[in-house]
């Protein structure tokens, strides 16, 4: 039976967010959380934009040294083979890519103003793919932007291409939010039946319907006898209105009425790190979590009204649907209502010591303290506001690794720096 797994795309679709930005360590700390969730991709970001080559390569390192494992990394590139060259030149070991081309008449017309047809679009890709297999990349997505406003006939065609070539999944990339659960479900189940590839489905939520979109598309898929990949980012953001939001998601996948049944999920989602990594990714974005946000919202466990309240202390199953330790919510946040001392660009080395101490990292003399110190100076500067706990531990664990991370030469060609062995820091 064809299965369901998760490629989130917020360190690619979620950071291109209008008015918003996250530092490379910000990013770094997504990919070590959507690891630690289980989840099968991340789509880390753009191998061919010369102020990501450093962070990712560095997260390829992690992935070799063992730490950003099983997680798989994908880039994104656009489907020319100029993008291809300019990728694998930047970031030598990347091995899974996903080529973007737009699909759709309005866009072909649009964009590309007359001067390509569809033979066009689809020649570009093959050509692209055939870059990629040449540079010996493991996996290969094609993505049909603007998929939903696509003649279905010319997507099957498009697809069928890929596959020949090499391709390994179609991303269905309901590009404008335009795509109802009822009408993706039809075109997915088409392309699988007709096609036989693997597909992603990509969905944006600019008519609220980016979660029940990807699943209705991943029971198309699966009734279709392919493997779906559902898109996903935390929180949902992404452009404009956002993408599907994961945890909702995952909840509609494994909670709702009779749908796990028949429709699974190939590799399982540890839901109790939901909670640290919305956390997380609200603080990163600075984007406040909406207080009805499902399963992460300050009231989606809250219970006022008389009836609901009682019910829920006879048995909480009256009025919820799952409990909140499942998606790791439980724990009493203490937050220091005195005196603080936290991280920052212009911090000396006693209060970096006191916050270190706190978190239990010790250091081997002073000097190894002041070089940790120097590059929490610098990811203040990066992210501009205090670091996390999880981030101060990266650091002092993974200080070459930050070097990178905190690198940016603009106008120079980046090239590989070799990794030392990592400091003697302890974690008691
Ligand atoms: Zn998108």
């Amino acid at each position: 039976m064809p299965k369901i797994f998760f490629i989130d795309v917020t360190n690619r679709d979620g950071v291109q967010t209008a008015h918003l930005g996250v530092s490379k360590l910000e990013k770094t700390m997504v990919n070590m959380y959507l690891n630690e969730m289980g989840i099968f991709q991340s789509e880390f970001g753009f191998p061919t934009t010369s102020h990501e080559t450093l962070y990712l390569q560095s997260n390829l390192e992690l992935a070799k040294m063992g730490v950003l494992q099983p997680i798989r990394l994908g880039g994104w590139v656009r489907a020319t083979t100029e993008d291809i060259e300019t990728a694998f030149r930047l970031v030598p070991d990347i091995r899974h890519l996903n080529l973007s081309i737009s699909t759709s008449d309005q866009m072909i017309s649009g964009k590309f103003q007359g001067k390509k047809n569809r033979d066009d679009i689809i020649q570009m890709m093959i050509d692209a793919v055939e870059a990629a297999k040449s540079h010996r990349a493991e996996s290969i997505g094609v993505n049909a932007e603007d998929a939903s406003r696509t003649n279905t006939d010319f997507l099957v065609k498009f697809a069928l291409a890929a596959k020949e070539h090499g391709a390994h999944r179609l991303r269905y990339c309901d590009t404008l939010g335009y795509d109802n659960p009822f009408s993706i479900y039809k075109t997915i189940k088409t392309l699988a039946e007709n096609v036989g590839i693997a597909i992603e489905i990509h969905c944006h939520n600019d008519l609220g319907m980016a979660v029940a979109n990807s699943v209705a598309g991943a029971k198309g898929a699966i009734d279709g006898g392919q493997d779906a990949y559902i898109n996903v980012t935390i929180n949902g953001y992404g452009e404009r209105s956002g993408n599907a939001d994961s945890l909702s998601t995952a909840l509609a996948i494994t909670k709702s009425k009779d749908f796990l049944e028949k429709y699974q999920l190939g590799k399982p989602i540890n839901l109790t790190q939901a909670w640290k990594i919305a956390k997380f990714a609200s603080y990163a974005f600075t984007v406040p979590i909406p207080m009805n946000q499902p399963a992460v919202g300050s009231n989606a466990f809250a219970h006022a009204s008389g009836i609901h309240a009682d019910g829920v202390l006879k048995d909480p199953e009256n009025y919820e649907l799952y409990d909140f330790t499942e998606v790791g919510r439980g724990e009493v946040e203490l937050v220091d209502t005195g005196r603080e001392i936290c991280s920052g660009q212009y911090s000396g080395i006693s209060g970096f010591r006191h916050i270190m101490g706190r978190i239990a990292v010790h250091f081997k003399d002073s000097e190894e303290a002041r070089e940790i110190l120097e590059l929490v100076r610098y990811a203040n500067v990066a992210t501009q506001k205090p670091l996390v706990e999880d981030e101060l531990l990266f650091i002092a664990k993974y200080p070459q690794i930050a070097k990178k991370l905190l690198t940016l030469r603009p106008f120079e060609e980046p090239t590989q720096i070799n990794v030392l062995p990592p400091a003697g820091v302890t974690q008691r």
